[in-house]
């Protein structure tokens, strides 16, 4: 199942965080982005998109750029649950992720790239309509490096 590296990491006794459903039963929109201030060992962003039925997520250590062709580096993490778009609070000391997580920005997320082919491509464009990221971003694979990316703002 796509959430097994997020339930493996996770003790649902001792976090808030949610199990969520793994399916479509979820509330929240299928087509939305958040991004989450976490406050953990070291500030980050996470960066988090909906696609095929989960938030595929990044931690950007700078959070996204404002300014065109600004490059932000952004780590892919696992999966999680889409119902983690609502999640706020404070993941107790001694559990992964430990800190406290504020929603920093959400909103409509409308792919440009084609959500078939994106990863296999190492590359996604996509826009955002939130309250505070508005306009054109895309994510871009490092060569022969699965998880690190760059996070950059179009004109
Ligand atoms: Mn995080």
């Amino acid at each position: 199942m796509k959430l097994n590296a997020y339930h493996k990491r996770r003790d649902f006794k001792k976090t808030t965080e949610p199990q969520g459903a793994g399916d479509s039963s979820s509330d929240i929109a299928s087509d939305i982005f958040v991004v989450q201030k976490h406050h953990a060992r070291n500030l980050h962003y996470d960066f988090r998109l909906a696609i095929d039925g989960v938030l595929k997520s990044w931690a950007v250590p700078k959070g996204p750029g404002l300014k065109p062709a600004e490059k932000r580096l952004a780590i892919m993490t696992e999966d999680h649950p889409l119902e983690y778009a609502d999640f706020e609070g404070v993941i107790p000391e001694g559990e992964y992720g430990a800190g406290t997580v504020e929603i920093w920005d959400r909103g409509h997320f409308e792919p440009i790239s084609d959500l078939a082919t994106w990863e296999q491509k190492r590359k996604l464009e996509f826009v955002l309509h939130g309250a505070k990221l508005k306009g054109t971003w895309v994510l871009i694979g490092f060569k022969n490096d699965p998880k690190n990316w760059l996070l950059i703002k179009k004109q």
